[in-house]
């Protein structure tokens, strides 16, 4: 008897707690229908540089090819058609890259985007590449978002591009996406001539201030940042991931609030995401060859992020099917250019290939093509960030060499004292915007391991050792003359000439010479 009455009793309280659970949950799910952890899947990728057909990467792959447009374009789409709550976000600088860029302006890379299914972007320094004014005109034929708060028209507080954020709602989660360009990274790398009528301000200002304009507005907020140490142009890879992220890790240290923060400009790409006061940072290693993928768990009660997995493959041309719309205007667009592009220079024995930290074939031909033009001059200088393609061996192309060099960038003759070219020759051997390339008959040995400023250890011109007193005539761009990718000591020159005549043009010309160009290493920048 006891036990039958417990067991009622027991069956009864079973009874009773099953019907409060149940009317608990109804009574949520009536009051907020949104609570709970809501999944979201951000694409992203940075630093796009206009390759819009798949490339060689050599540390990557020797035979299979990587990224493309048409490529990411499926992607996307896959993603978006199969899971709702999917973003794709860019971190800028799609200008910039193979010849379809430089000879168009950007203005086919901006055709092509419109393709892309793109939620948003912003604008990185070598959207300016092409000059202010034309990075206006073009981004202006964008139907995807483009954002940026912090560049504005010289002297004025008006923005030069009249979107600083934008709040994109998915699945109920509001999400307000920012962008900014670091004020250091802008000037470290955007010609003086090319954004004159423009200026970038500081970075850390103006993200609290939009952090506090949408705090209210939104649940979480993405910041699209384009800033730092720039992308090492190399044929090889380079992997210190929070040496190279380093001013996204201090940006999220200095302010609070921002959730994630996809970055480019460094080119580095993060297997695992950075975590700095909280914030999530990722980035790919630029140039499309992956699309990054971070998803993400938002929980509304705790406003927080409580889970997150960051995928970043490599995008294999052969493992993906191209977007035939995109390839279709890919194709139209290299059909109006061929007759440029197409042009014959010469026959390379080697691959023409690029080096951050030594002399390259391809740095010794844009400066000797410099020298060949004007050979009463001492030596000419390049830097290795303005090298950005590789050339296989074989026929080289007018298109190649555009590729290998997109810049319109112009000769300028110099004067500089010895004591001038060893500073130059110093700040290079810093490694964070790569060393000087430089023409025949220099010879440059530095030692990394040394500390930074005396790291030279030899320097001859001419047979002779540098003498630290003597005024030599040095050739150079435009860019490095007004002191671009950090090398200011060029702006103390003691005369400064323009030609107007372009780098390209002054390559084309050299190369010509050649039958066969044979790329060897001549002892000309070594590193020890
Ligand atoms: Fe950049």
């Amino acid at each position: 008897m006891v036990f039958k009455k417990n067991n009622t009793l027991m069956r009864i309280r079973v009874f009773l707690f099953i019907l409060i659970f149940y009317a608990q949950y109804a009574v949520c799910q009536q009051i907020n229908p949104s609570i709970g952890e809501k999944k979201i899947t951000i694409l992203y990728t940075n630093d796009l540089h206009s390759h819009v057909e798949p490339l060689k990467v050599p540390w990557i792959s020797h035979t299979r090819l990587l990224g493309g447009f048409a490529n990411i374009a499926t992607l996307v789409k896959k993603e978006k058609a199969t899971n709702a709550n999917t973003l794709y976000l860019d971190a800028g600088d799609y200008f910039c890259g193979p010849y379809i860029s430089s000879l168009t302006n950007g203005e086919a890379i901006i055709d092509l985007m419109n393709y892309m299914n793109i939620d948003a972007t912003t604008i990185g320094n070598h959207e300016f590449d092409y000059g202010w004014e034309n990075a206006f005109t073009q981004l202006q034929k964008a139907t995807f978002p483009i954002i940026n708060g912090n560049i504005f028209l010289k002297g004025t507080e008006t923005l030069f591009w009249n979107q600083p954020y934008k709040i994109i709602t998915i699945d109920g989660v509001r999400i307000g996406i920012i962008g900014l360009h670091g004020k250091f990274a802008f000037y470290d790398t955007t010609s003086e001539e090319m954004v004159m009528g423009i200026e970038a301000k500081d970075e850390v200002f103006y993200l609290r201030k939009y952090i506090d304009e949408l705090n209210n507005k939104v649940d979480l907020i993405v910041l699209l940042a384009h800033q730092g140490i720039p992308g090492r142009q190399s044929s090889s890879g380079s992997t210190d991931v929070a040496r190279n992220l380093q001013t996204d890790i201090d940006l999220a240290q200095k302010v609070s609030g921002v959730d994630i923060i996809i970055t480019g400009h460094a080119h580095q790409g993060t297997p695992q995401p950075l975590v700095s006061n909280g914030t999530l940072i990722v980035s790919t290693d630029a140039l499309g060859i992956e699309l990054g993928k971070l998803e993400i768990s938002y929980n509304s009660e705790s406003d927080k992020i409580t889970v997150y997995k960051n995928t970043l493959d490599y995008l294999f041309d052969d493992e993906v099917e191209d977007d035939t719309t995109l390839l279709r205007v890919i194709n139209e667009w290299k059909q109006k250019i061929m007759s440029i592009t197409d042009e014959k220079v010469c026959i390379a024995s080697g691959a023409l290939t690029r080096s951050y930290s030594e002399e390259s074939p391809l740095g010794n031909i844009v400066a000797d093509a410099m020298l060949h033009a004007y050979p009463e001059y001492d030596f000419a200088l390049t830097n290795s960030g303005g090298l950005r393609q590789d050339v296989d061996a074989g026929l080289v192309t007018v298109g190649n060499l555009i590729s290998a060099f997109p810049f319109p960038n112009t000769v300028v003759q110099l004067e500089l004292i010895g004591s001038e070219i060893r500073a130059l020759f110093e700040h290079g051997a810093r490694l964070t915007n790569g060393v000087l390339q430089v023409s025949a008959g220099v010879e440059m040995v530095y030692d990394e391991k040394k500390m930074v400023g005396s790291r030279m250890i030899k320097c001859i011109i001419n047979g002779k050792p540098l003498e630290d007193r003597r005024i030599y005539r040095v050739l150079t761009s435009n860019f490095l003359a007004d002191g671009g990718d950090g090398f200011t000591t060029f702006r103390h020159a003691k005369s400064k000439k323009k030609t107007n005549i372009e780098i390209l043009q002054t390559m084309v010309t050299y190369l010509k010479t050649f039958d066969e160009y044979i790329p060897k290493k001549e002892g000309r920048v070594i590193k020890i």
